[in-house]
């Protein structure tokens, strides 16, 4: 489960930052997850829950976890039909061949964070 250690990193670089703006608490994290991302949703958010409930960085109990999302996108390089495929590798449906770009869905990263002092909710 990568999904673990992915969580741990994203926290403390989030942390980092947001100790270096003067925040002391991260409210809500946002991460984009495409679905050819290999990465698992669910156990990523478990593992935000886990470390929540840790107190790792500058998670409280408060903390937020949002997950948006990517859909995964081809477009065919022969006729330029775009599609959403079920894998990396995958025939154009439109003419049938094996020309495709995958042009979404593998994105893994941090949107956006939100900080704020102790006392503010
Ligand atoms: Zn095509």
């Amino acid at each position: 489960m990568h999904e673990m250690s992915l969580m741990y990193e994203i926290i403390q670089l989030v942390s980092k930052d947001a100790i270096s703006r003067g925040f002391r608490r991260v409210k809500q994290v946002q991460v984009i997850v495409g679905d050819l991302s290999n990465v698992l949703p669910d156990a990523l958010e478990a593992a935000f829950f886990y470390f929540r409930k840790e107190n790792l960085g500058l998670l409280d109990e408060y903390s937020q976890l949002e997950i948006v999302r990517e859909k995964a996108t081809t477009q065919c390089q022969t006729c330029l039909h775009e599609f959403e495929p079920d894998f990396r590798i995958a025939l154009c449906p439109k003419c049938g061949l094996l020309n495709g770009l995958l042009i979404s869905g593998e994105t893994f990263r941090v949107e956006s964070y939100e900080g704020c002092d102790v006392f503010e909710n």
